[in-house]
């Protein structure tokens, strides 16, 4: 099975300013790290790997840093690893990334090897739109399910992987065809650790597993479909919400206090 993973680079600490004027996260000098959701997703394509044979590539949009998150989840396992990286890709909103990541993807495929599985975590820590997932099945043509807890090949459809997807009470279950787009949740499995055996192995061997696209490589290099150019959003405003240690306690009868927090917030025009 030819499995891609899409994991992206965040940073490491909730405490990230935001650029007053130009309402982008000020990254520089703050650490990253892969965005814990895409653990779960790479650890089901390793598991998925190991039954039914094939190959494991993580690909990720981002700075050429984010190399730094392709060699994690080659330490891990995966076979090797994408970095798209253009200045003509930057400013992009949901859409625009998610577009990029289906054109490299399309890009990449050939008939010989075409891709059998597209995993996705649940949502990233910093975007946190968890959408980038759905909109590339759309712009793939693609059957997707969310929220998957449970992914194993069915017994039935050698074409085919059972999963449950977990929303709230509901609990689905399902067959769905391959190729697919799965967004997986953190209960679907526990992540392995980076191998330190393959740490060791590294430089410069473990380096060249991992390709850098630019827009040059890309079968649709329109840069009208790329970065701010091919975004539908503009932020109007980015800022971090006011942080206070004030607390307000309402006990007693639950219909008064929700009358009482539905007050506070109309007077905070929160709501
Ligand atoms: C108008 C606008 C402008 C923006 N400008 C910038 C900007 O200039 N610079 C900037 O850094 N961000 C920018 N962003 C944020 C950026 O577009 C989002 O981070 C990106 O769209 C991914 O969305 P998300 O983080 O909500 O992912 P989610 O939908 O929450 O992620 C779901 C899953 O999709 C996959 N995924 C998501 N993003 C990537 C990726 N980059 N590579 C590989 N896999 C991925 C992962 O598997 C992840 O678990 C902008 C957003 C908007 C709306």
């Amino acid at each position: 099975m030819n499995i891609v993973v899409c994991i992206k680079q965040v940073p490491a600490s909730s405490n990230v300013k935001v650029d007053p004027v130009t309402g982008v996260l000020i990254r520089d000098g703050i650490a990253s790290k892969m965005n814990p959701y895409d653990l779960f997703a790479l650890e089901a394509a390793l598991s998925l790997r190991e039954k039914a044979g094939g190959k494991v590539h993580v690909i990720t949009m981002g700075p050429l840093p984010a190399r730094q998150v392709l060699m994690e989840a080659i330490y891990m396992g995966a076979d090797d690893g994408i970095l798209i990286s253009d200045r003509k890709f930057g400013g992009a909103d949901v859409l625009a990334t998610a577009y990029t990541l289906s054109s490299a993807i399309r890009s990449l495929e050939t008939p010989e090897e075409p891709v059998d599985l597209i995993l996705c975590g649940k949502q990233t820590t910093d975007g946190d739109t968890a959408q980038v997932g759905a909109e590339m099945a759309e712009y793939l043509d693609l059957p997707q399910y969310s929220n998957i807890s449970s992914l194993t090949l069915s017994e039935e459809n050698p074409k085919a992987l059972s999963v449950v997807s977990t929303l709230g009470s509901d609990i689905l279950s399902a067959s769905i065809d391959l190729p697919c787009v799965l967004c997986t949740d953190q209960e679907i499995n526990t992540p392995r650790l980076p191998s330190y055996l393959r740490k060791q192995a590294s430089d410069p061997r473990m380096n060249e597993l991992i390709r850098v696209l630019t827009l040059a490589d890309f079968k649709d290099s329109d840069p009208a479909h790329y970065g701010l150019n091919g975004s539908a959003t503009a932020v109007e405003r980015i800022f971090p919400p006011d942080k206070n240690d004030e607390h307000v306690f309402l006990q007693g009868d639950p219909r008064e206090s929700a009358q009482k927090l539905l007050d506070l917030l109309k007077a905070r025009k929160i709501l």
